[in-house]
């Protein structure tokens, strides 16, 4: 069904009004048809109701159909207009487009079939212009929004690198903190350290069997603090980026075995088998060797720990695009999968508990992660919950550091990620017993 067209017709003939009347109603146009006689009421009927439509004579008693065109554009009245010309009238149909008439149509081709289609066009045309406008209006609305949207973020922005600075700040100082505090306690320790040994000396005197345990006593407590302060010293530096390799060429089996060595007596006190396999057709490296020892230490010292009963294995061997690995492996407690991550991290075990069994810092990880980044190697751990650990550290055979220029090849791997396995353990027990050295007496 034909939607009821509201029309107003603005026209002081009443011949020529009956004439618009007559022809829309002979084409079959569905409408509530107005008639207003000048263009003063022209402008209240349009500004109480709202038309489809206007008819507008050219020539009215009150104004000519150019002035009211202009006042009807500059109000708010939005309404498609056709201005019926006279004759001799047409010369201004430019003009009157010019000032916003939808149309024009001369009188003397008024007809039921050009009205009607002049009427449709100018309905639909101004529906299409309305359409136009609101969707101008709404992506205007949306443009705004956004460059509101956009202030707010780069508000945001402004406040997040505000706050990263402020943490950036707190990191450094706490850094400064740790390596302060740990470099100012170390000299007492020195001190502590160094008269117990002295008091240890027959020739200072003979002291009995209780004093002696208790100075003993202190000289290991002693060691054990300055072995945790250096900890924290370290971790302080590589926190800062303050702590630089100084690699040699070495010969990485002695360092491996001289610093398995070293730890003997920590084996024998808890009676756990060690076994070190070396396979290096090359042993020589381009490292900092203080720090590969710091590495194997740390994770020998692990192993022992978490390891109740059983054995330990260190296997050296050459791996693809002159690599060396260091792998140290145990039968202790196990990692489960979920923690494999966050041992790494500062400060973190897995039991974060006072009454925890096992001491320590929770620093060895992150300093040998971060030791093994700044080589270029990366860390692969396989462990399971009850059996057993694997840590595997893979270097390249000659470390890049990083402000050199020149011959060092560039081995840098990519050791951004710590990869993590749930392997069976076992499958690691294989070993080729022609370049193991084993210490059976260690062996329950
Ligand atoms: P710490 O040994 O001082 O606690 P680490 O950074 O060396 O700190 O180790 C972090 C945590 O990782 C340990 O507390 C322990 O929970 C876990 N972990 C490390 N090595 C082993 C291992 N060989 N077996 C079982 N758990 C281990």
């Amino acid at each position: 069904m034909e939607e009821t067209l509201n029309i107003l017709v603005v026209d002081d003939d009443e011949v020529d009004r009956m004439a618009v009347r007559h022809a829309l109603t002979k084409a079959g146009v569905q409408m509530e048809l107005s008639e207003v006689v000048n263009g003063h009421d022209a402008i209240s009927a349009l500004a109480n109701t709202n038309y489809d439509c206007v008819f507008l004579d050219y020539r009215l008693p009150d104004q000519d159909g150019l002035t009211l065109i202009h006042k009807l554009r500059s109000s708010e009245i939005k309404v498609p207009l056709v201005v019926l010309t006279g004759q001799g009238d047409e010369q201004i149909a430019v003009e009157l487009m010019k000032a916003g008439a939808t149309d024009y149509l001369s009188k003397s081709r008024v007809s039921s079939e050009t009205l009607a289609q002049v009427l449709r066009h100018a309905v639909r045309v101004h529906r299409a212009e309305m359409q136009v406008v609101l969707a101008d209006q709404q992506l205007r609305e949306s443009h705004e929004l956004l460059i509101r949207k956009n202030q707010e973020l780069e508000r945001q922005r402004q406040q997040i690198q505000l706050q990263n600075l402020k943490l950036l700040e707190a990191s450094r100082l706490k850094s400064q903190f740790l390596a302060t505090m740990s470099h100012e306690l170390r000299t007492p320790m020195n001190a502590i350290i160094g008269f117990s040994q002295i008091l240890l000396r027959p020739k200072f005197g003979q002291l009995s069997n209780q004093q002696t345990d208790m100075v003993e006593r202190i000289l290991n407590n002693g060691k054990h603090l300055l072995m945790l302060l250096n900890e924290v010293l370290d971790f302080s530096r590589l926190d800062a980026g303050r702590l630089e390799l100084k690699p040699e060429l070495f010969d990485l089996s002695k360092v491996i075995n001289s610093t398995v060595a070293e730890m003997h007596s920590l084996f024998e006190s808890k009676q756990l088998s060690l076994l070190v396999h070396t396979d290096l057709e090359n042993p020589l490296v381009f490292n900092d060797s203080v720090r590969v020892r710091q590495i194997l230490v740390n994770l020998l010292s692990n192993a022992i720990k978490f390891t109740e009963a059983g054995e330990v294995w260190v296997e050296i061997t050459e791996i693809p695009g002159n690599r060396v690995a260091i792998a140290v492996r145990d039968t202790g407690i196990g990692i489960a999968p979920k923690d494999f991550k966050h041992i790494f991290e500062a400060f973190r075990q897995v039991d974060q508990s006072i009454t925890r069994k096992y001491p320590g810092t929770g620093l060895g990880l992150a300093i040998t992660d971060a030791l093994v980044r700044m080589m270029g190697g990366k860390i692969i751990l396989e462990s399971q919950l009850g059996v057993g650990s694997m840590f595997r550290i893979e270097l390249p055979r000659q470390i890049t550091l990083p402000n050199t220029v020149g011959d060092t090849p560039s081995l840098y791997l990519d050791s951004d990620e710590i990869m993590c396995s749930t392997q069976n353990p076992h499958q690691f027990h294989t070993q080729s017993s022609k370049a193991a050295i084993s210490y059976p007496h260690l062996k329950r």
